[in-house]
């Protein structure tokens, strides 16, 4: 699946998200209940003058992880520094970063569950006491310093909340999820976005594009994009829903939001393994797919959408997975029905 395929919640280049970016909590759509919790804590941090406590942000690509962050420490009045886990190669790189903090600033982690173990070490007493135990030298001479930091909040992002380590997750103070977006906020951020990119675009011309962008902002500024190079070059305007049906229709992304990745995932569940139970496994190597992209980046909004369901014994299409295909739904035993009901999240490869 290549990268920059439109419908990726991650960020390519060309996204110009920057502009799009809201600054301040008011501008923040949707995440009502994250965003109210934060308006809390960063109200009772600025009041007592501390540093805010430690915040994880889990949740799929492109659903507003880094423009949290970036908010939080604007809100909070103090610097923010952003880097991501694996770029962070030696516990030097980490010391760095965090010495150079003014106190209460916010550093930011993405990706913080691929940060390596040794380096998460080091984190653990620069998160809970602000200092930082470093080794110098080696062999013999080798001696062990303590730095002492000043109070700053981490903020960490996952996409994948199972693969982060418990003693990490535990020195967070306040952990946070992120949903995705119904369709009638994201509408919201297709006609802000409109705005900002000074373009006419009706409420229904929004509303479409909303639906179709698999309830995540980054697509939804994409798409919003695209359709307004067509719209441009076929000269309409405002943008109604006609014009962003026929552009969406262009670019190959159907009426929920799936693309030819989704489908091709779909109907590989569907035609060779008679809809599943099949490990993620095996329909990574059927599609020569990585399974980390099959988890990351197509799964989640299938699942989310009912299409797909995670069993003890690996991915089920849904009745309407088969029907949004347009296959009749095979009749399933009652043990099928039964492992769903058990609520157990494996992958049926372990
Ligand atoms: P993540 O870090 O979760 O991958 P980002 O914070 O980089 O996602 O957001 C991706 C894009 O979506 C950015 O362009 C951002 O401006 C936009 N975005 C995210 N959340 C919102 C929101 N609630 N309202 C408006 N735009 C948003």
């Amino acid at each position: 699946m290549s990268k920059d395929r439109i419908l990726s919640p991650e960020s390519v280049p060309g996204d110009a998200e920057a502009s799009l970016r809201p600054l301040s909590l008011d501008d923040f759509t949707g995440q009502r209940q994250v965003c109210e919790n934060l308006r809390v804590f960063i109200t009772a941090a600025r009041a007592r003058g501390d540093a805010l406590d430690h915040i994880l942000l889990f949740g799929p690509p492109g659903l507003g992880k880094t423009t949290l962050a970036q908010i939080v420490a604007r809100e909070l009045g103090v610097g923010f520094r952003a880097t991501s886990g694996p770029i962070i190669a030696k516990a030097g790189d980490l010391a760095a970063l965090l010495t150079n903090l003014q106190p209460r600033d916010v550093l930011f982690i993405d990706e913080i569950h691929r940060l390596n173990p040794a380096i998460e070490e080091v984190l653990y007493p620069a998160m809970e006491d602000f200092q930082l135990d470093l080794m110098i030298g080696e062999g013999p001479a080798a001696r062990s310093v303590r730095i002492d930091l000043p109070p700053f909040t981490l903020v960490g992002a996952t996409t994948r909340s199972g693969l982060l380590t418990t003693p990490l997750r535990e020195r967070f103070g306040i952990p946070l999820r992120l949903a995705f977006y119904e369709p009638e906020e994201l509408q919201l951020i297709v006609s802000r976005g409109a705005r900002v990119l000074g373009m006419e675009l009706t409420p229904e011309g929004a509303a479409e594009i909303a639906r179709r962008s698999r309830g995540t902002p980054r697509v939804a500024g994409r798409l919003l994009r695209r359709v307004r190079d067509f719209a441009a070059v076929a000269g309409r305007s405002p943008v109604d829903a006609f014009t962003a049906d026929a552009a969406l229709n262009r670019l190959e992304v159907d009426k929920i939001g799936l693309d030819s990745n989704d489908i091709r995932y779909m109907r590989c569940i569907a035609e060779n393994y008679g809809g599943g139970p099949v490990g993620v496994e095996t329909v990574a190597a059927a599609l020569s797919e990585q399974r980390d992209t099959l988890e990351e980046v197509i799964e989640p909004y299938l699942l989310q959408q009912g299409l797909l369901q995670r069993t003890p014994r690996g991915r089920m299409l849904t009745a309407n997975g088969f029907r949004h295909m347009g296959l009749t739904p095979p009749a399933r035993p009652e043990g099928a029905q039964f492992d769903l009901l058990d609520g157990v999240e494996g992958d049926g490869d372990e």
